[in-house]
């Protein structure tokens, strides 16, 4: 062994000191044990891994989904400094030659590898023939056959046990529930390893739902108001609102980039590599993207359609922020999303369980919308852990009422239950509105639902209160999307439980549409930090912004491969006058120092 993992950390890295639990999992993986970490995105997995394979003789290798991430990964290290290379696909045959080289001859620290390449005969002989210091299974929840990142791949993994009993194994993922835990242990055979789980907390995310109405109008307005000129990722459900969602951002001068899988690999290689190199991008994308890309300065992730799971939310969210400094969740979500999902599921293939098992994952991120109380505290009850409530995110900054909608709901429901007696006609939740609020529209004239009793009972409610009550019947099971298909509305048996004033029933209320000013008042605080930097230092943090970016030009790599921002602002604050003050910083390591000491004093100077 060589140093110890903290002057590893020290010197490669240029960090003080192990966050959280790192210190135990690198430890116990120097001592050649295997284990199972789950950490939230950005809560520094690779250093779990990096270290030790450092630290221990022979060459790590790191099993990783995605071959166009393995380049700038790669990249990265070289910049600290560190013998690293990858192999897959997009190599000729030469370049790997010379790598499949470096590894037998002890060259390397770690080596970077896609699953379906490492499961090859000709990888396996290779690695047999050389030393392995240990195996890293990144995003390993690829191996749950639920999950929404499947890889099949990834079950040919459990053969790494077989062949190198003792070479430690490392499993890490950002997705943790307690079934997804165990169905990776399970499947990857480490059922003896422990599993190191921190918080996921994430407390620089703001996180925010809003009420949905003209939604392609508020993301822009967001947008503009919050994060003008901010790196951020988009998700949609549907290629198409991907696609018209990508061209309204243009059209309005926000540089957007679509990414689906209804794109030709090399647009998308081509859209994701600008996203990652230029400044400002916002990438519109379905969840086809974001996994792997670690980029450290996502300001915002926005949802214009409702995720399908917590558990998927929070992956995505994680994106933004994983420099530590403030960044924005923000979701917009309505009526026609919960009406939209539940039909999805009716009309899903698969059996009866595996609805079941979608219609409770799409309850609890129902839940989580409609909450009154904390969202972070509702989505790390999801993870089975308990905070206070936060004081960044929407609710706690803004607590929205509660109001008794009993009578409100049991107007509807008796309306629904009206209409349900002339099924086989299609009336969709405006109709109902228009009933309850007593419009007369042609349609109303044609079925005649004018002489119905509930014609005109529900005048004192807006129509966007209405649209609101629907919502949360529906979110709550008490009505549902009817299953023969016409999206028209059906009682459940909750609903009678309502109808009979058995069940009293607490809503949300939405703040009236005042739109912009609350947002901004929200906003001015989660965008407040990333400014707040003295004039000088914003002088200087500018400048070495730009070296920045003619360093990363030259060396053809993404701007934070050089520095993050977070390492910029420390250096334009502190203003080091020596090299020895320099390296001091947190994020600047002896071969960085080495590298660009020089120039960033240099540069510091001019400004
Ligand atoms: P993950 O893979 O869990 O999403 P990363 O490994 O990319 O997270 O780490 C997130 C960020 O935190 C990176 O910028 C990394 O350099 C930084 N980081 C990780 N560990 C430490 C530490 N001990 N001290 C300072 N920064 C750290
Ligand atoms: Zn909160």
């Amino acid at each position: 062994m060589s140093a110890s993992p903290l002057e590893t950390l020290q010197r490669v890295f240029g960090y003080d000191s192990f966050r959280g639990d790192q210190k135990a999992i690198i430890e116990h993986v120097v001592h050649g044990g295997d284990a199972l970490v789950l950490m939230p995105t950005g809560g520094g997995k690779s250093l779990c891994y990096q270290i030790p394979a450092l630290v221990r003789s022979g060459t790590g290798v790191v099993v990783s989904p995605l071959i166009a991430l393995m380049q700038d990964q790669v990249d990265a290290l070289i910049e600290l400094g560190v013998k690293a290379a990858y192999l897959n696909s997009s190599q000729d045959w030469r370049t790997a030659r010379d790598v499949e080289h470096a590894f037998l001859a002890g060259d390397l620290d770690l080596l970077y590898v896609a699953p379906e390449r490492l499961l090859t005969d000709r990888c396996m002989d290779m690695l047999t023939q050389g030393r392995v210091s240990l195996f890293a299974i990144d995003e390993a929840h690829c191996v749950s056959q639920w999950g929404h990142d499947f890889r099949p791949e990834y079950l040919g993994l459990s053969v790494l046990h077989e062949r190198w009993p003792d070479v430690p194994r490392l499993a890490l993922t950002a997705t943790a529930t307690a079934a997804t835990r165990r169905e990776i242990a399970q499947r990857l055979e480490l059922n003896e390893a422990p599993h190191f789980v921190a918080s996921f907390d994430r407390p620089n995310i703001q996180y925010r739902i809003v009420e949905k109405n003209e939604v392609r109008k508020q993301l822009l307005s967001f947008i503009r108001a919050e994060h003008e000129g901010d790196c951020g990722i988009v998700y949609c459900l549907s290629r198409a609102r991907v696609e018209e969602t990508a061209t309204f951002l243009c059209d309005n001068g926000i540089p957007a980039l679509p990414y689906h899988a209804g794109l030709s690999a090399a647009v998308r290689a081509q859209n994701q590599a600008r996203f990652l190199r230029e400044e400002g991008v916002v990438m519109v994308a379905t969840i086809a993207f974001g996994m792997g890309v670690n980029k450290p300065d996502v300001r915002f992730v926005a949802h214009i359609d409702l995720p399908k799971s917590v558990e998927g939310y929070y992956q995505e969210t994680g994106r933004a922020g994983r420099d530590g400094l403030p960044a924005t969740a923000w979701l917009a979500y309505g009526l026609q999303d919960v009406v939209q999902q539940r039909r999805m599921i009716n009309e899903s293939a698969g059996d009866e369980a595996f609805r079941r098992r979608l219609g409770s994952q799409l309850d609890a991120m129902l839940g989580l919308c409609e909450t009154v109380g904390c969202r972070r505290e509702r989505l790390l009850a999801y993870f089975d852990q308990q905070i206070e409530p936060c004081g960044n995110c929407d609710t706690c900054l803004e607590p929205p009422q509660a109001w008794d909608g009993t009578v409100a709901a049991q107007k509807i429901l008796s309306a629904v239950y009206r209409l349900w007696r002339e099924r086989g006609q299609r009336f969709g939740a405006g109709h109902l509105i228009d009933i309850l609020r007593g419009k007369s529209t042609d349609r109303i004239t044609q079925y005649g639902h004018e002489t119905l009793s509930v014609f005109g009972i529900g005048a004192d409610l807006s129509e966007q209160a209405w649209r609101g009550v629907l919502r949360q019947l529906l979110a709550q099971s008490l009505l549902a999307v009817d299953h023969e298909g016409y999206g028209t509305l059906a009682l459940t048996d909750g609903s009678r439980a309502v109808l009979k004033g058995e069940h009293k029933l607490m809503f949300r209320r939405e703040p009236e549409k005042k739109a912009r000013g609350s947002s901004r008042a929200a906003g001015a605080r989660a965008k407040a930090p990333v400014l707040d930097l003295p004039a000088e230092a914003q002088r200087r943090f500018e400048g070495l912004r730009a070296w920045r970016s003619e360093v990363a030009r030259g060396h053809g790599v993404p701007a934070y491969v050089i520095f993050h921002d977070a390492t910029l602002r420390e250096i334009a604050m502190q203003c080091p006058q020596t090299l020895d003050d320099l390296g001091r910083v947190s994020g600047v390591g002896a071969r960085k120092l080495e590298a660009y000491g020089e120039e960033i004093l240099r540069c510091l100077g001019l400004c």
